[in-house]
C-alpha cells in the first residue's frame, strides 16, 4: 500500500486504489482484458456503479479502456514508484462519483416535487411547460446541451417557494456540468432515443405537479431519475447489455 497518498474521500476513489494496487501486483500485459465489472463488484463486495465509477477513474488515469460490447482492457501499465502524480490527483479531488450524484439528486429531487405540488403557482406550471417545449425542441435539432430539462428541474425547485432547495438542486446539476467523471462517463453514450423516454418522464412529473398531487409527484420524479440512473448505466455499458438490474440493491429505498 501506498501510504504517502492522500486519503480517499469517495468510495470509488478506495475501489480505484484498491483496483491499481492490484494491478501494480498482477501478471495482467498492456493489451490484456481485464475481469468482468460484475466479479470485481462480487469479489470487493460493492455495487457495480461503484465498481463502473471507479473503472471511470482508472480509465481518465488512461490506464485501461473500456470498449463496448468487448471489456476491460489495460492500456498501461500503473507506475512501480510510489509518486503517480495521476493518482494523486484522481485521489485529491472532490468530484462525486456519477452514480452517488444520481442517487443524491434522486432523494433531494423527489421530495422537492412532493413540495412543488403544494406550492406551485400558474406562474410556475407556465414555465414548467415552456422548459418542455424547450426540451422538444432541443431533441428535434439533436441539441446536446439539455437546457430545457436543466430549466424544467430548476422550475420545479423554484416552485417549492423555497431559495434554499433551488440553491441545491442547483449545486447538484452544476457539479455535474462540471465533473471531469461525468464527462468520461457520457463519452461512452451514444444513443439518443432516451431522451425521448426522459420527456415523457416530465410530462407525467408535470401533470402531478398541475393537479397537486404531491405523492404522485413525488413518484413521478422518483422513477424518471430512476430511469436516468438505468440509462446511463445500460447505454455506458460495455459488455452485458442484459444487466439484471441488482446495481442498487445494496442501497434499496423503499417508497
Ligand atoms: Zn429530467
Amino acid at each position: 500500500m501506498i501510504s504517502t497518498l492522500t486519503k480517499p474521500k469517495r468510495l470509488y476513489q478506495e475501489i480505484g486504489l484498491t483496483l491499481y494496487e492490484e494491478l501494480r501486483q498482477s501478471r495482467f500485459a498492456v493489451g490484456d482484458r481485464l475481469p468482468p465489472e460484475r466479479d470485481i463488484a462480487e469479489r470487493l463486495g460493492v455495487s457495480r456503479a461503484v465498481v463502473r465509477e471507479a473503472l471511470i477513474m482508472l480509465e481518465l488515469m488512461e490506464l485501461v479502456e473500456i470498449r463496448k460490447g468487448s471489456g476491460i482492457y489495460l492500456i498501461k501499465q500503473p507506475s512501480e514508484d510510489t509518486s503517480d502524480n495521476k493518482l494523486e490527483s484522481s485521489l485529491d479531488t472532490d468530484d462525486a462519483g456519477p452514480f452517488e450524484m444520481m442517487q443524491a439528486r434522486q432523494l433531494l429531487e423527489s421530495h422537492v416535487a412532493e413540495f412543488a405540488a403544494t406550492q406551485a403557482t400558474k406562474k410556475d406550471i407556465v414555465k414548467m411547460r415552456d422548459a418542455l417545449e424547450l426540451e422538444k425542441q432541443n431533441i428535434d435539432v439533436l441539441d446536446h446541451k439539455h437546457a430545457g430539462d436543466k430549466l424544467f428541474h430548476f422550475a420545479i425547485a423554484e416552485a417549492t417557494q423555497n431559495s434554499v432547495l433551488v440553491d441545491l438542486v442547483k449545486d447538484l446539476w452544476e457539479r455535474r456540468e462540471n465533473s471531469p467523471m461525468w464527462k468520461q462517463l457520457h463519452s461512452h453514450i451514444t444513443d439518443q432515443a432516451y431522451r425521448k423516454k426522459w420527456l415523457i418522464d416530465h410530462e407525467k412529473i408535470l401533470s402531478a405537479i398541475q393537479q397537486k398531487k404531491p405523492d404522485a409527484a413525488r413518484l413521478a420524479m422518483w422513477r424518471h431519475l430512476e430511469n436516468v440512473k438505468d440509462t446511463l448505466l445500460m447505454l455506458s455499458e460495455h459488455q452485458d447489455p442484459s444487466f439484471d438490474g441488482y446495481l442498487f440493491s445494496s442501497n434499496p429505498v423503499q417508497i
